[in-house]
């Protein structure tokens, strides 16, 4: 698996898929990884619950003129959790079905 330090993906391919930089290091079990966006109300609850779980995070509140644009839902969050965690809250999202 390599890793994009730009934008925090970690991904198969050779090429970030988010910003299309080559120049990708394998990834570490620590490393913050973007794996979702998610609404507010439901990022709030994940936050709990990763907090309960004693997983490290970081929830970014997510642009608002691309929230404009796009018409996005009004508050969304992007979710990083450390890479040795992704695969667990992948799943959680998945379970959920919050969108990626
Ligand atoms: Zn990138």
């Amino acid at each position: 698996m390599n890793f994009c330090e730009g934008c925090n993906i970690a991904c198969d391919d050779e090429r970030c898929p988010k910003c299309g930089s080559k120049k990708l290091r394998p990834v570490n079990d620590d490393d913050f990884c973007l794996i979702a966006q998610v609404d507010r109300p439901f990022g709030d609850s994940l936050k709990e619950y990763l907090e309960e779980e004693n997983m490290e995070y970081a929830l970014m509140p997510y642009g608002r003129g691309v929230r404009a644009r796009f018409a996005l839902p009004l508050e969304s969050y992007l979710v990083y959790v450390r890479y040795k965690n992704s695969d667990h809250v992948r799943q959680i999202l998945k379970d959920t079905n919050a969108r990626i």
